[in-house]
């Protein structure tokens, strides 16, 4: 690690296929080791309704990291989590494994061809902005529009917090460590 202050990114995962709760599990683990970060923050996990073609309801969460890694090698990570969860991309929109989104990098407004950062969808996804919410309320997009006042104009239609019964695995969700 370099002496520089670390950037706070936040991540959103999403898994609507091969038992999503464990799936996202696992991702949190997996964050939680990579190099030159510290998982800060985990959100509750929540069912959504799928976007796109017919699917299953996904599970959805949001991550905060803080971390030293450049933006374009923190997306590389993230990627090579989501090809260790065998994700396969069929579809545009269809269904996978896990899918890792880097939400927001800092205070960093990022347009390259493989990464835009604040994520394009942020601003109006509520299975993004409620459990972004849960772990970081009075955050502030680049922008400068506070999370508070998106999640005025989105509702939580088909956002259901999930049960912790309803987990198979032992995870402890909504915690900050
Ligand atoms: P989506 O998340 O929109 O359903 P994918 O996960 O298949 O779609 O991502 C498609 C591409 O989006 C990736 O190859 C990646 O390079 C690009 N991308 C651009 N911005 C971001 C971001 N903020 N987070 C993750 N991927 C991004
Ligand atoms: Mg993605």
């Amino acid at each position: 690690m370099t002496d520089a202050a670390p950037i706070t990114a936040y991540i959103g995962l999403g898994s609507n296929l091969d038992n999503p709760h464990t799936q996202i599990t696992r991702a949190f683990d997996a964050l939680a080791v990579l190099p030159d970060s510290k998982l800060v923050a985990r959100s509750p996990l929540y069912r959504s309704r799928a976007v796109g073609p017919p699917q299953p309801d996904y599970i959805n969460a949001v991550a905060a990291l803080h971390t030293r890694l450049p933006a374009l090698a923190l997306l590389d990570a993230l990627q090579g989590i989501e090809q260790a969860h065998r994700r396969v991309r069929k579809q545009h929109w269809g269904p996978r494994t896990l899918d890792l989104d880097l939400l927001l990098y800092g205070e960093h407004t990022l347009d390259l061809p493989r990464l835009s950062v604040p994520h394009p969808y942020l601003s109006e996804r509520n299975f993004v902005l409620y459990p972004l919410a849960d772990i970081a309320p009075t955050l502030v997009l680049p922008d400068g529009r506070s999370l508070a006042a998106l999640l005025e104009h989105c509702d939580r239609d088909g956002l259901v917090p999930v049960n912790e019964t309803e987990l198979t695995t032992g995870a402890v969700s909504g915690t900050h460590l």
